[in-house]
């Protein structure tokens, strides 16, 4: 007997998948309608806790199309990130390094997070890991609270796929170069010159998109047929490249005093001694046009990992929490919505 299996409010049947979008949108909306009620009723679940519900989800819902390897946590305090979210076609792709923050009860966020084991800031060694294992520094923000708008650059060139209650504002996407250059103006003022500044919440959340916007997999049918992905990949690269690039907009109105990172400046002011020198964006020159979108090579260890049969493969180099890798080519299936309709027929 064919069965089909529920995913959210949905019943996928053989031969159907979810879109990236519309799993994503749900899962958005769960974790905006989970986190209010928490904060209401209950203490609200820990970031951890809804990354390993959305990456459930994920290899549930994508089936054949989802790999996931899990880690273990042995060294998750030393580390910036939490997983690595890779959207690709067997042989090029994007990678999202992410860490998750969790809005407040009155919505903030805890960027300031400094990691003793590594004598630095978590966003710092965020954007470090990042441009070690080639992927772009991102924090997924769990919200709850508005007011809901998306700055103005931004917006353009999302998908149209929202939800009417405003709920997929509850998992969205900053580059985290907005966080370090905020950090960075912080410090500055802070420890140099004693002017009290503060982080602006609600500033920073405005500069972050809602993922589904920004991952989306779902394009116009066309008369040739994209099997291997390329239109897709080329355009969530496309948005990923524009959420990045306001970032380092962000990070190169600073003036950093000749410092390297935030956290050089703190552990300059506050003596807490030297520790390894950490890469930044502001050591290199960044993409332009054509070379921001063209789709990259998936990196080696990306591809082992693709090809792995091994449920626990050694530890990665760089430590993570989780890998995701999700393959878009070869779109058999027919792409339904959150509502169980199909997008295209
Ligand atoms: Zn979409």
């Amino acid at each position: 007997m064919i069965t089909p299996y529920r995913y959210g409010p949905v019943d996928i049947w053989p031969g159907q998948r979810p879109s990236l979008c519309g799993l994503l949108k749900w899962m958005a909306s769960d974790t905006f309608h989970w986190l209010g009620d928490g904060y209401r009723h209950a203490p609200p679940p820990g970031e951890e806790t809804f990354t390993d519900l959305h990456i459930r989800h994920l290899r549930q819902a994508m089936g054949h199309r989802l790999k996931a390897i899990q880690f273990t946590k042995r060294q998750e305090s030393f580390n910036g990130a939490d997983w690595e979210l890779w959207i690709h076609n067997r042989s090029h792709g994007i990678g999202l390094r992410i860490q998750a923050k969790k809005q407040s009860r009155k919505g903030q966020y805890g960027f300031w997070y400094w990691l003793h084991e590594r004598s630095a800031l978590q966003c710092d060694l965020l954007v470090h890991d990042a441009l070690i294992t080639q992927c772009v520094p991102v924090y997924l923000l769990y919200n709850h609270r508005g007011p809901w708008t998306v700055a103005q650059g931004l917006a353009q060139g999302l998908c149209g796929h929202t939800a009417s209650d405003q709920s997929h504002y509850g998992c969205t996407l900053l580059s985290a170069f907005h966080v370090q250059a905020a950090l960075f103006r912080l410090v500055i003022d802070n420890d140099l010159y004693g002017h009290y500044r503060n982080i602006s919440h609600q500033r920073l959340r405005q500069m972050s998109a809602p993922w589904n916007q920004v991952l989306c997999d779902v394009q116009e049918p066309k008369e040739v047929r994209d099997s291997r992905g390329v239109a897709t990949l080329k355009e969530i690269q496309r948005r990923s490249a524009a959420l990045e690039q306001s970032g380092l907009e962000a990070l190169g109105r600073v003036d950093p005093e000749g410092f390297s990172t935030p956290s050089q400046v703190q552990r300059d002011h506050s003596d807490l001694g030297d520790a390894p020198e950490l890469r930044t964006r502001l050591d290199e020159t960044p993409a332009r046009g054509d070379a921001q979108t063209a789709l990259r090579p998936l990196p080696q260890r990306v591809l082992r990992l693709l090809e792995a049969d091994d449920p626990c493969p050694p530890e990665p180099d760089v430590p993570t929490s989780a890998v995701v890798l999700y393959d878009v080519t070869d779109a058999e299936e027919r792409l339904v919505n959150e509502r169980g309709r199909l997008y295209h027929s």
